[in-house]
């Protein structure tokens, strides 16, 4: 498995031996299986159906990197990145439920004692679906301004304060929660929770979004929420960094999986539609825009395959930051570009119902957004060049 260190030292997995090629073919039909027949409904409900996370976690795509003694699959990075990008082909926000699972799920399984180990292997198994809980309303990509404070009383813990956007906040049975223990430390102060998410004095509202609507995102405040000290995790700030460096990875092929599927779209679209007594793909403009766009989705796979690589070596964090930030960067850029190049190929059937294309250039809005915007991907990769950027 891969683990996670709370500084810049990682540990190598073990040789992988899984077959690259048959995973990728049971990730594919499953992605067919299980989000083909569910994500419209889910999209136009703005729900989440339980029921795929159950149906993940029976395929073996909750805890892909976590240890076989929980459940999980003992494998790395670049396994979660194959399953993200063909779940993703499908449908990316379905997917990003799973993403949810094995980012928040490895906190767990990476840094908690036995009490935690036992939340992610229920969470592996389909029994225990879990939310990472960091945003707030006045700490989006600033996380160490977050101000959800935990004070220690006896062997509890008070929680109070606000959370937002958290993408299946109100569907979670454990909220994977980062607060304040310690103020004076500043972002060394702070720590994880695994909060029950029926626990008193919590309550979440759905916050209504034009994207990721089959994973809806909420707000969740805690007020004067009690919290067991066996439920603190040993976690803070430094296992934040590693935990988004592997996310980005996956986010980045969440996006691979949604570009490949708006540009093979636009293909056949531009091949068969016809204007002027022949197809519009005849006419240069259509054809080199999506020829720009194949380009933009084989960069976006070198370049994501190539950190989950690095990633699973077990270099240290910091010699592996570039390349994930270069991938993430350049994907949720790509698949924004692709999908508007999609969208302006459809012309004014793209814009109705009747073709998927604008619900696609809509969720792929999201991308340049999360898990660190474009400009902290581009801070990251300026730092790492040696420049002086503040
Ligand atoms: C659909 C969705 C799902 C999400 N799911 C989760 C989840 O499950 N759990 C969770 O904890 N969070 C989640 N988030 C939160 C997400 O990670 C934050 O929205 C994100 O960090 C941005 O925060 P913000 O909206 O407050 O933007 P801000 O941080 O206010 O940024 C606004 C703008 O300012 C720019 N900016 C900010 N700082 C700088 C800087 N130093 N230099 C240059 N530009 C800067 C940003 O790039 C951006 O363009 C989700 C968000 C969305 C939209």
């Amino acid at each position: 498995m891969t683990t996670l260190s709370t500084g810049s030292v990682r540990t190598p997995i073990p040789v992988n031996t899984v077959d690259r090629v048959a995973f990728r073919d049971m990730c594919k039909a499953f992605a067919e299986k299980e989000i083909g027949t569910r994500w419209k409904e889910a999209d136009a409900e703005k729900r989440f159906p339980r029921a795929f996370y159950v149906a993940a976690a029976s395929a073996g795509l909750i805890g892909i990197t976590a240890s076989e003694d929980i459940g999980g699959a003992g494998l790395g990075s670049y396994e979660e990145a194959i399953a993200m990008e063909e779940m993703s082909r499908v449908n990316p926000n379905l997917a990003v439920s799973v993403l949810v699972q094995n980012v928040a799920g490895s906190i767990l399984h990476e840094h908690g004692n036995a009490e935690h180990r036992e939340i992610a292997r229920r969470n592996i198994a389909g029994d225990c679906l879990v939310a990472i809980t960091i945003t707030e309303p006045e700490a989006g990509n600033d996380i160490q301004n977050v101000r959800t404070r935990a004070t220690r009383d006896g062997d509890e813990w008070v929680l109070d304060g606000m959370k937002s956007f958290i993408t299946l906040g109100g569907d979670a049975d454990v909220l994977v929660t980062l607060a304040q223990t310690d103020p004076a430390q500043g972002r060394n102060g702070m720590r994880f929770f695994a909060v029950d998410r029926r626990s008193p004095g919590i309550e979440v509202s759905q916050i209504d979004t034009y994207v990721n609507r089959p994973a809806p995102t909420f707000r969740v405040t805690f007020n004067q929420v009690r919290v067991p000290e066996s439920r603190r995790l040993d976690a803070g700030f430094a296992a934040i960094m590693a935990g988004f460096n592997r996310e980005r990875i996956m986010v980045a092929a969440r996006w691979l999986g949604h570009m490949q599927t708006a540009l093979e779209w636009a293909r056949d679209y531009a091949g068969t539609r016809r204007q002027f007594g022949r197809p519009i793909g005849a006419n240069q403009s259509i054809a080199f825009s999506l020829a720009q766009c194949h380009v933009d989705v084989e960069a976006a796979r070198q370049l994501t395959y190539h950190a989950a690589a690095r990633w699973d070596s077990g270099v240290p964090l910091r010699d592996v930051i570039l390349d994930v930030s270069a991938a993430k960067l350049h994907s949720t850029q790509a698949v924004v570009r692709v999908t508007q190049a999609a969208l302006h190929v459809g012309g004014g059937w793209g814009l109705t119902t009747e073709l998927p294309v604008m619900r696609w250039a809509l969720d792929a809005l999201v991308a340049p957004v999360t898990v660190g915007s474009v400009e902290i991907q581009l801070r990251a990769i300026a730092r790492e060049m040696g420049l002086p950027v503040e």
